[in-house]
């Protein structure tokens, strides 16, 4: 079976940003898709625990729940209005019963794919502390480093040599980048 990570990570290929978007609103690092982006339900995590990229610029504050109450209430403002209006049997405990647990079922359900798309959202936009990375991603595009397996060097290029080297091991599909030179008489 085809798990999420499978869907959303997909490493040896481009990846755009709406997809990066995908990945936050599937609760997954924007940056390698596989990678956790909340440590609890609302809590984004300091971290990617696959890529080490850095969660903890985010800024998303109230907006996560003001895009929920906008899709929240028009759904069940519409399913209110439509039964009001074309069925006429509905008994008042079915309304009572049905709209506000609908109402909380469906905000408790999107709080946190949303708030996952909006962190998304920043780091592809680079806002906040985010505009390093997005710095980096696009030097390392202009330099032609996206080339064969793009998206997955990304997040290690921005981490001490020891900690690249150890994620490098850990990944076969990140490619090998050319270190220092060796000293000269030191044997290969
Ligand atoms: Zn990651």
């Amino acid at each position: 079976m085809t798990s999420i990570v499978d869907l959303v990570a997909r490493p040896g290929r481009p990846v755009s940003d709406p997809e990066r978007v995908a990945r936050g609103f599937l609760g997954r690092c924007p940056a390698c898709g596989e990678g956790h982006l909340f440590g609890r339900y609302l809590k984004v995590a300091p971290a990617c625990e696959s890529c080490g990229t850095e969660f903890h610029h985010h800024r998303a504050d109230d907006f996560p729940p003001y895009v929920v109450m906008f899709i929240v209430c028009h759904v069940v403002g519409y399913g209110i209005y439509v039964s009001e209006t074309r069925f006429d049997e509905i008994a008042l405990w079915i309304h009572m019963a049905l709209w506000p647990a609908l109402t909380l079922g469906l905000s408790l359900a999107l709080l946190q794919p949303v708030k996952g798309a909006v962190v998304a959202l920043q780091y592809v936009l680079g806002m906040h502390g985010f505009d390093a990375e997005l710095r980096r991603r696009r030097d390392r595009r202009e330099r032609g480093w996206s080339g064969g397996v793009p998206d997955q060097t990304e997040p290690g290029a921005r981490v001490g040599p020891h900690e690249a080297e150890g994620r490098r091991d850990a990944d076969p599909d990140r490619p090998e980048r050319p270190g220092p030179p060796a000293p000269h008489g030191t044997p290969a």
